[in-house]
């Protein structure tokens, strides 16, 4: 954006008004009805003509007035509030404030757009967007709007587990954690993204049974196909020497497509090697998996995952191009991007002992990804509350959540995730761990749990558990849509808790809903309530979430307080306002 842009606040035309009315009282007052509505009509087309070039003109930098006037506009101290000054532009009655003032000083947003050739300036009150849902929310289709979400390239996310598949947070730890609510939006994303995608490309590079003739196996080393009992099939088994040059390696030259999936098993000081170069550079680049518990290192073009040390089976799925990204960031190049189309995997090297099959590189891998979300929410979920504890302190509004606190948000997330697990994979295990995930919605934040209750008497499930109590609104709906799924999953059963817990919480939202009202915006928590403290007003991107969700909930629920605060918050997204007095 330039620096300055000058707002025209009013623009009319009275000169052009008064030549029409002339003509036009002329004609009439001498001829006929008739002929004059024929000349009417003449006159109508020709002066839209005129206008409409006058508009193309009007937008062309070049032969604009107001921009050949610029220079001779003098310049007017404009006094702030009596605060401070800016320095702005007039001419005569008219004065001009720089749009980076504007910008500032009201959050609202612009810049120069370009339409073949013509450029215009774009005002816009708000930065996010609203997805209006085109059908009524179905528990087994795509979570909210998560088909839009990318979790894994976020800056908060360290790199995704070689061990687990999942992302690593560093939100409020920069050592990394396992946080389950990043981990269950990384599951959804990709769940959704499944939904709403057409199906991968895939490409099986090697599956152990005849293709093997393309490996490159140095002297001293040794390769061969073998039947694996374990997995049913043929695989390859391969082992090096200790010596560097002792090597096997695969040429792919793939460049089109950087999710590689395969079956893997290695000992102790074994390796993968994915080598990938960079097409206009000439730059290459080493992902090793190695077997280590280490989360991720990197040294010059050398990054190093750890996939586990145990000598087990395991199916490895990585989009390479963000273990890249990943690498790059902790060498502080985090700006530094990796186009997809720039790349190519060049080959594959393994080195130590081990054994590998269905080598296959695909454009993506959705459901692998979901599935590992899922299955790393089953073999951490505490056996004895049902919840995924956060393993870091956080501070939110003056308050303190010691390391081991709770999230309803985690747990609704949970619980979306792993019924849409159960609906997919038909194994009740992970619907045994989403009716487990509801008992803490039912504890007191006081108590170890993440039930507040408004004037003792109305449900709210914290994302944040303090004490005093902050009813933070969109976990509050994410916990609701994930007992929405587990309700709808389990049918109809009479007693269920989870309906229970979602019609209860649906009384408080419609209740509560009022108070998050600022007349132009929303809040983001009840503190200047609970607290005492100055409001907490929703950033764009959380007011649009609360939009988009109260949207969904009212495909669900004809109660009209939901689609009419919807409508009227997405109004303030355009800058409508609540009346005033
Ligand atoms: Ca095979």
């Amino acid at each position: 954006m330039k620096s300055v842009q000058f707002v025209r606040l009013e623009r009319r035309r009275y000169g052009w008004n008064v030549a029409v009315y002339k003509a036009l009282d002329m004609m009439v007052g001498r001829i006929n009805l008739r002929a004059a509505l024929g000349a009417l009509c003449v006159l109508v087309i020709l002066l839209m003509l005129f206008w409409s070039r006058c508009g193309e003109l009007s937008h062309r930098p070049s032969t604009n007035p107001l921009s050949e006037r610029t220079t001779a506009l003098d310049v007017i101290e404009c006094s702030i509030n009596t605060e401070y000054s800016v320095a702005c532009k007039r001419d005569r009655d008219e004065v001009y404030i720089p749009f980076s003032f504007i910008h500032k000083y009201f959050e609202v947003y612009g810049k120069i757009t370009a339409t073949d050739g013509v450029e215009k300036f774009e005002w816009s009150h708000s930065y996010s967007k609203i997805y209006h849902p085109k059908k009524k929310y179905d528990p087994r289709g795509t979570f909210t709007t998560f088909e839009n979400y990318n979790v894994e390239v976020r800056d908060r996310v360290k790199c995704i587990s070689g061990v687990e598949g999942v992302p690593v947070s560093v939100q409020w730890e920069p050592r990394g954690f396992f946080y389950a609510t990043q981990i269950a939006q990384f599951g959804l994303a990709h769940y959704s993204k499944n939904v709403t995608e057409p199906e991968p490309r895939r490409r099986v590079l090697d599956d152990g049974e005849k293709y093997i003739e393309d490996w490159i196996v140095s002297k001293d080393a040794y390769m061969a196909r073998d039947f694996d009992a374990e997995l049913h099939t043929n695989v390859m088994r391969f082992s090096t020497s200790d010596h560097p040059t002792s090597q096997i390696w695969l040429k792919v030259n793939v460049s089109q497509d950087f999710v590689l999936s395969l079956d893997l098993v290695m000992k102790k000081n074994s390796s993968l090697t994915v080598v990938l170069q960079n097409k206009e550079k000439k730059e290459t680049f080493y992902l090793h998996y190695v077997t280590s518990p280490h989360l991720i290192k990197a040294k010059g073009e050398h990054i190093y995952y750890g996939v586990g040390a145990e000598p087990q089976w395991r199916r490895v799925t990585r989009d390479l191009i963000v273990d890249v990204q990943k690498g790059w960031a902790l060498l502080d190049r985090p700006k530094r991007k990796a186009p997809r189309n720039k790349f190519k995997i060049a080959s594959i090297i393994l080195s130590g002992v081990g054994a590998i099959d269905n080598i296959t590189v695909s454009s993506s891998e959705h459901m692998s990804h979901f599935f590992a979300a899922a299955r790393w929410l089953t073999r951490h979920q505490s056996v004895t509350s049902g919840g995924w504890p956060i393993p870091v302190r956080r501070r939110i509004a003056s308050l303190e959540l010691k390391p081991g606190w709770y999230s309803a948000m985690s747990q609704g997330h949970a619980i979306s995730v792993l019924s849409r697990a159960y609906s997919r994979s038909g194994d009740a295990e992970y619907v045994r761990a989403a009716r487990r995930a509801l008992q803490l919605l039912d504890v007191p934040s006081r108590m170890g749990g993440v039930k507040a209750l408004w004037m003792n008497e109305y449900v709210w499930y914290e994302e944040y558990p303090t004490t005093p109590s902050l009813f933070v609104l969109n976990g509050f709906i994410y916990t609701l849509l994930g007992l929405y799924d587990l309700h709808i999953l389990e049918g109809k059963p009479s007693r269920s808790q989870a309906k229970k817990m979602f019609d209860d919480g649906m009384t408080s939202l419609k209740t509560l809903l009022p108070l998050f009202d600022t007349g132009s915006g929303s809040f983001y928590d009840l503190r200047h309530v609970t607290l005492g403290v100055s409001p907490n007003i929703a950033r764009w991107d959380y007011h649009a979430t609360h939009v988009n969700q109260l949207y969904l909930l009212a495909g669900l629920d004809d109660d009209p307080i939901l689609i009419n605060t919807a409508k009227r918050w997405e109004g303030y997204m355009q800058g409508k306002r609540a009346a005033h007095n």
